[in-house]
C-alpha cells in the first residue's frame, strides 16, 4: 500500500504519535537487534544485556557497550529522523515514543521525544544514583566507577529484567492511548511493554500504520504496512502533506 494512503490516514486521525525502533537508525549506520545482521545474531544477549549479567561481570559488560555505544557518539540521523522532525515542526506529529537510545531524533529537531528504553548520555551509580556524561563514562573503562562513592557506574540504557522508566512508560501509554494513529517505524514489536502500545491505540479507536521491512504481530490489526526503507518512507511522506498548522 502507498505513501498517500498512509498520509490520507494522518490527515484524517490526529493526533499522530510515532513509536520507533532500531530500524529508523540501521540507515544511520546502527545495528538493529533481531534482523538478520542484528547484534543479537552475534552476542547472546543473556550474556550481554541482561541486569544479572552486568551485575556479575561488569568489565565484560561495560567493554561490550563501552565499543557499541560509543561508535553511536559517532553517527548522524538520517533521512527519517529528519522527516519526522519536520513533520512534527508542521504539526502532524504531537510526540515520538523512541526505543533507540541513541538520542538521533532529538538530534534531528524533535522536540517531543519520549525515551522507553533509557539513553547513553548518561550513565549512573546504582549504589549512590550518581549522573555522570557518558563521555566520562568512557573514559573511566574498562570498569568506570562512581566519582562520588567508587561503586560501578551503569549506562542509563534499560537491560532486560530492569523496569522502564516507570514516568516515560506512562506518557507513552497514554499518548498511544489519545493516539487518532499510532505509526510504527523500524520496530519488530517483539519487545514488550512497548510492543502493547499498538493495542492501547486500537483499544482507544484509533488507527495503526506500520513502516518496517518484515512482518510484525500487529500486520493484521494495522489499516496500512508499508514493507520499505523508513528513510525513503518518511521522506515521501512528509513530501505528500502539506503543512497542517497556518
Ligand atoms: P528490532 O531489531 O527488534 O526490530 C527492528 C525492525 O526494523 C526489524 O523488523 C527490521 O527488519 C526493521 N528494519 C531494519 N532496518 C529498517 C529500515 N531501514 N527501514 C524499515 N525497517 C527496518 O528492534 P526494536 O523493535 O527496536 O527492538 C527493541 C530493542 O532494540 C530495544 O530494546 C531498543 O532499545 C533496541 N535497540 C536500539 C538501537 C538504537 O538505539 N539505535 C539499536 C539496536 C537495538
Amino acid at each position: 500500500m502507498s505513501v498517500e494512503y498512509l498520509a490520507e490516514l494522518m490527515r484524517a486521525h490526529q493526533p499522530c504519535v510515532v513509536l520507533t525502533g532500531a530500524g529508523i537508525s540501521t540507515e544511520s549506520g546502527i545495528p538493529d537487534f533481531r534482523s538478520p545482521t542484528g547484534i543479537w545474531r552475534r552476542y547472546d544477549p543473556m550474556e550481554y544485556a541482561t541486569i544479572d549479567a552486568f551485575l556479575a561481570d561488569p568489565e565484560k559488560v561495560w567493554d561490550f557497550y563501552g565499543k557499541r555505544l560509543a561508535s553511536l557518539a559517532e553517527v548522524e540521523p538520517n533521512d527519517g529522523h529528519r522527516a519526522l522532525a519536520q513533520l512534527e515542526q508542521r504539526g502532524w506529529v504531537d510526540a515520538i515514543v523512541t526505543q533507540n537510545v541513541d538520542g538521533l531524533h532529538a538530534r534531528a529537531g524533535s522536540r517531543t521525544v519520549v525515551e522507553v528504553h533509557g539513553s547513553i548520555r548518561t550513565s549512573s551509580c546504582l549504589e549512590c544514583g550518581t549522573t555522570v556524561p557518558f563521555a566520562d563514562a568512557l573514559a573511566r573503562l574498562p570498569v568506570p566507577t562512581c566519582p562520588t562513592c567508587g561503586r560501578v557506574l551503569k549506562p542509563d540504557v534499560v537491560m532486560f529484567g530492569e523496569l522502564l522508566p516507570q514516568a516515560a512508560m506512562d506518557r507513552a501509554v497514554r499518548l498511544a492511548s489519545e493516539a487518532g494513529l499510532l505509526l510504527v517505524v523500524g520496530s519488530s514489536l517483539e519487545v514488550y511493554p512497548v510492543a502493547g502500545l499498538p493495542l492501547e491505540t486500537l483499544a482507544g479507536g484509533g488507527k495503526l500504520a506500520i513502516v518496517n521491512r518484515g512482518e510484525t504481530q500487529f500486520d493484521v490489526d494495522a489499516a496500512v504496512c508499508i514493507d520499505a526503507g523508513a528513510g525513503e518512507t518518511l521522506a515521501a511522506l512528509a513530501e505528500a502533506l502539506a503543512d497542517r498548522l497556518q
